[in-house]
């Protein structure tokens, strides 16, 4: 059973970027999205099983923020239809208090406005509402108003530490998801 097709289809009923239950984590080596450095690597099996709607696709949610593909189809997002649900307003100078300074361009001004997508790429804004319209927890938020993704951004990758399997090996730094920061202009 658990190797059947879903009904539910991908981009549609379910985000391109969630996980299903067919889709196990591959262990660890050189990944495309990014830039070949060590990353987590997945199984990729849309649509088999269930969906695992509160977990991202280790590729695809690096490929999204990689290619700004929206979140829900999968597809590009043009500069003018790029739309965050909850990304939320911060500034350079909070992010480095956070630990986030290495990732954060030098010159840039602690006062920089900056817009946190967290994990989530921009979505297009039609797929944006049909989401909101559809999924109960987005439903529930407080704060339902689309945000417009600036036309700058800086890409942070999140890291951890893979054991290898080799014995009295030491760990090793690999990429799991990429978060994704605005830069507003
Ligand atoms: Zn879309």
């Amino acid at each position: 059973m658990s190797e059947a097709t879903s009904r539910l289809k991908v981009g549609l009923d379910v985000p391109w970027v969630t996980s299903w239950s067919e889709e196990p984590q591959l262990g660890v080596g050189p990944c495309p999205s990014v830039d070949g450095e060590l990353a987590i690597a997945q199984a990729e099996k849309p649509g088999r099983g269930r969906p695992l709607y509160s977990r991202n696709h280790l590729f695809r949610q690096r490929k999204s923020v990689r290619e700004m593909l929206c979140p829900m189809c999968g597809q590009p997002t043009a500069e003018g239809d790029r739309w965050s649900q909850t990304g939320h307003p911060t500034t350079a100078g909070e992010l480095r208090l956070r630990g986030f300074g290495p990732a954060l361009p030098a010159d840039m001004a602690d006062g920089q406005a900056l817009l946190n997508c967290g994990a989530i790429a921009p979505l297009h804004r039609a797929c944006a509402e049909a989401s909101l319209a559809r999924c109960p927890h987005l439903g529930g938020m407080e704060d339902k108003t689309l945000k417009a993704f600036p036309t700058a951004w800086v890409v942070i990758p999140l890291w951890v530490e893979a054991k290898p399997e080799a014995p009295h090996a030491r760990p090793v730094p690999v990429v799991s998801f990429l978060q994704l920061v605005g830069v507003e202009g």
